[in-house]
């Protein structure tokens, strides 16, 4: 009896103990001085006013942040079921780098959070930051795009990537504050706002109310920057540019499918140079093509905001070379299609949209335009269809865009080399779980494609050519291939073989909306069935939680080292830019 007393009272306490109020900022968040950040304590109860108490190393939380949070009686969930009471304290900033600690309290529930304010140097290390991010880049999609690229001779590269000088100088944690598996939007928002987040989330900390635009606001990078400095900043990417890596310079937002709203958030910020696709969220609902729900006509927002528009390759050569100090580029509805579509087979979209820009020439234009500004830049590049082709496991189309992106890096490199007061970050986002296993040899004796694989001594090596010198294999179905290989995703028919007729399209949904192998790929000559190990809701391969490689270059680079999380990368671009100077 005493022993089931006792068991009684340790599960009450421990009943207690889950009654913990939430605060955002999370514990060990890293706060850059001066920048405004939303405070927020969820309390899991219902909680009278009277009764909160909130400490600020020991003194009263007024009288340290000089303001006066929101009591809220009631936060409600989804069917308005009661969570609790909150407290909100929006636009906060701390002015004085040191260790905080915010301890609050009410009724049966406390809590206690350390804060790490910074200040940074006080001189800007950099005039120039060019941050060139793959989305899903990961160890294979290198290595791949350097042997179809360069060729290797008796083990030994043929020759080198534009990335493969630049030191690499930190291992990156990409989990999210709920997850250790996570997805574009919390990882690029880490990196751009200093904070980590959850999936999902843009600028935000996750809150628990079902409203997407309501939650506890970090500053951006493109803010912090029009808050401090005169520096034009640039974004550039192969995606719309209102999907997650783009928008995370700009958004505030729980869930990157907010994508009308997100346009009016770059449009506050009015980066200098936006490229890339998804103009069918800046047009009215009435307009062929448009997602938008309302009549918002973004186009003419941002002519009236004073920018030039080009809506393909033509145009934005004659913008890039205009007066117009400012300049919107929208070259598809949706995505930008993939280099080996859009340079080489013409698949995908390119009948529908024959002219589009790649990567390199989306570089060059913005860094004319961006260049001219005496006061420096911040320049965001992004090659997304790594990513965009490593889901549906298209290897091929993932390699030609890495090494798409490779060039794009050759043009800021050469950009820093007359440029040198130019910090160049190379990274991916998250990573993918993807390998090389070996080659695919047609030459091989059989009829099974599987026979053909050659592992070991028997991989040799791949023979693709680039007699055209322009740095991409003259064709990618060449006799000897790279074999790489997911260690995840849907079921699905390995073909051994490219994609000639257009991306890849490895599961489809049957009656009972669950994803089941493509039967298009089931009569390919030698194609063999892969089970798959992730949930059957899952149409593609997922992320994997393996780090991510950044390499770094030129002034301020010494800040990255060993292993960082993705939010500490955040303080070295604001070192570099001296955003958050102390003051005297
Ligand atoms: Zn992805």
């Amino acid at each position: 009896m005493r022993k089931l007393i006792l068991a009684l009272a340790s599960a009450t306490m421990l009943a207690g103990a889950a009654n913990a109020a939430t605060v955002y900022p999370l514990d060990r968040a890293t706060i850059l001085v001066g920048s405004p950040f939303d405070f927020k304590v969820e309390f899991d109860t219902v909680v009278k006013p009277e009764d909160v108490k909130v400490t600020v190393n020991g003194q009263d939380y007024e009288a340290v942040f000089g303001k006066k949070a929101e009591f809220v009686a009631e936060e409600k969930g989804a069917e308005d079921k009661v969570l609790g009471s909150a407290l909100l304290l929006r636009g906060l900033t701390i002015a004085e780098a040191g260790a905080y600690k915010v301890e609050v309290s009410a009724g049966s529930e406390a809590k206690s959070v350390n804060w790490d304010v910074y200040a940074t140097v006080a001189e800007p290390k950099a005039k120039n930051i060019i941050f060139l991010i793959a989305d899903g880049l990961s160890v294979a999609h290198r290595t791949g795009a350097r042997i179809m690229s360069k060729g290797m001779t008796e083990g030994k590269a043929n020759g080198r990537l534009a990335m493969d000088d630049i030191p690499p100088v930190a291992f990156i944690g990409t989990s999210s504050t709920h997850s250790i598996a996570t997805d574009s939007a919390n990882t690029m928002s880490a990196y751009m706002t200093g904070h980590k987040s959850r999936v999902n989330a843009l600028g935000v900390y996750a809150d628990r109310t079902p409203a997407s635009l309501d939650d506890p606001r970090v500053e951006t990078i493109a803010e912090a920057l029009r808050r401090t400095t005169q520096k034009s900043i640039g974004i550039v990417s192969t995606s719309e540019v209102e999907d997650a890596t783009p928008a995370a310079l700009v958004s505030h937002t729980r869930k990157r499918a907010d994508k009308a709203e997100i346009v009016g958030m770059l449009l506050d910020v009015k980066p200098d140079v936006l490229l890339g696709g998804g103009s069918a969220y800046f047009l009215g609902k009435d307009v062929p093509g448009s997602k938008r729900k309302d009549d918002k006509d973004y186009i003419a927002e941002f002519k009236n905001a004073g920018y030039a528009l080009a809506i393909d390759k033509t145009e934005l050569a004659a913008a890039a070379g205009s007066n117009q100090d400012k300049l919107l580029g929208l070259f598809h509805t949706g995505n930008l299609d993939v280099t080996l579509d859009r340079e080489f087979l013409k698949k995908g979209t390119v009948e529908k949209f024959p002219n589009q820009p790649g990567l390199v020439d989306m570089t060059k234009a913005a860094l004319d335009k961006l260049s001219k500004n005496p006061e420096g830049f911040f320049l965001m590049v992004e090659a997304a269809s790594i990513d965009k082709m490593s889901h549906p496991l298209d290897w091929d189309r993932a390699l030609v865009e890495t090494i798409e992106f490779d060039k794009a890096i050759a043009v800021a490199r050469e950009f820093a080399d007359k440029n040198p007061d130019t910090l160049i970050i190379v990274t991916g986002d998250h990573t993918h779980g993807v390998g090389i296993i070996g080659t695919v040899d047609d030459e091989k004796p059989g009829d099974e494609m599987r026979a053909k694989v050659g592992t070991y001594d028997d991989a040799g090596f791949p023979n693709y050519e680039d007699k055209d010198g322009d740095g991409y294999p003259d064709r990618i179905d060449v006799s000897r291939r790279l074999f790489l290989a997911a260690n995840n995703g849907p079921d699905h028919y390995e073909t051994f073989r490219p994609k000639l007729d257009g991306p890849f399209v490895p599961a489809v949904q049957n009656e009972a909306k669950e994803y089941v192998a493509n039967e298009e790929y089931k009569d390919v000559p030698g194609a063999v069935f892969v089970q798959g190990n992730i949930p059957k809701d899952g149409d593609t391969g997922v992320h994997a939680v393996d780090d991510v490689v950044l390499q770094a270059i030129g002034p301020g680079s010494e800040g990255f080292r060993g292993y960082m999380e993705q939010s500490d990368v955040y303080r070295v671009l604001a070192d570099a830019f001296a955003l958050g100077v102390a003051k005297d």
